[in-house]
């Protein structure tokens, strides 16, 4: 299902997507934290963009690793350990393969999700990226356990990261510098929320966008544009 091939090529969309989507990125950030998470994520995906070269041919822990080392390196905001700690769980529970199926899959998002709430101190509902990570880990499992065809496993997960990333809408911010905001941060997404399901998304296979959302038509339809795929 996940070659370290398809990685390498998600990540060079990932990269894309990022500085695409850097802009509203930003603009989220800016209501209710500080407006730097669209640079933030863009310096550390260029930092990634960087090392691309030296990452093919290595195995699937290698790849992940070094992206969550990049990342913690070049990111000044609190998303660069964060997704450090993503990045590196998942790495691990890879191990050094080179393709893993559904299961890895789903076990190696759940890593993810518990590397975050560990380095984050938080849970689920705190509206945070981890919001979507929860989300998508849990229909990687539900996948898993179901036996779901490998073509519909990416588009149940990215459906679920979009869910994820649309509950933080009605949320008050309990962690991260929106935390203070308290009441006032219901009504918006949160942007590491929003970040996360990008990638999550360009993982499986999706043109990711967020672009629908400074139209306003995905809080309105509670809808995400990420229905266009690369045919993967
Ligand atoms: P900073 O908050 O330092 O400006 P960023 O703007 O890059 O850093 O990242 C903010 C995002 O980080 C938030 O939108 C949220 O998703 C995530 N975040 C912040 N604190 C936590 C935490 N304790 N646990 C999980 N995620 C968090
Ligand atoms: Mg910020």
């Amino acid at each position: 299902m996940l070659t370290s091939d398809t990685l390498l090529a998600a990540l060079a969309r990932m990269v894309q997507v990022i500085i695409e989507e850097a802009p509203i990125l930003g603009d989220l950030d800016a209501a209710i934290g500080d407006g730097d998470h669209g640079v933030n994520m863009v310096v550390g995906f260029r930092a990634v963009e960087e090392e691309y070269a030296c990452l093919t041919g290595q195995d699937i822990e290698s790849i992940l690793g070094h992206i969550g080392t990049t990342l913690m390196a070049a990111i000044g905001g609190a998303s660069g350990p964060l997704y450090n700690s993503a990045f590196t769980e998942a790495a691990k529970m890879a191990g050094p393969v080179y393709s893993v199926g559904a299961r890895e899959v789903a076990a190696m998002l759940n890593a993810a999700r518990d590397g975050v709430a560990r380095r984050g101190r938080s849970c689920p509902g705190e509206k945070t990226m981890l919001d979507t990570l929860e989300w998508a880990a849990r229909e990687a499992r539900n996948c898993a356990l179901l036996d779901i065809p490998a073509r519909a496993v990416g588009d149940r997960i990215a459906a679920a990261a979009a869910g994820g990333m649309l509950s933080t809408r009605g949320m008050i911010a309990q962690r991260g510098r929106a935390r203070s905001l308290r009441e006032r941060t219901v009504d918006h997404l949160d942007p590491g929320a929003a970040s996360c399901y990008l990638l999550i998304a360009t993982l499986c296979g999706h043109r990711a966008s967020l672009a629908s959302l400074a139209r306003g038509s995905m809080l309105a339809g509670n809808r995400v544009a990420s229905d266009g795929q690369d045919g993967e």
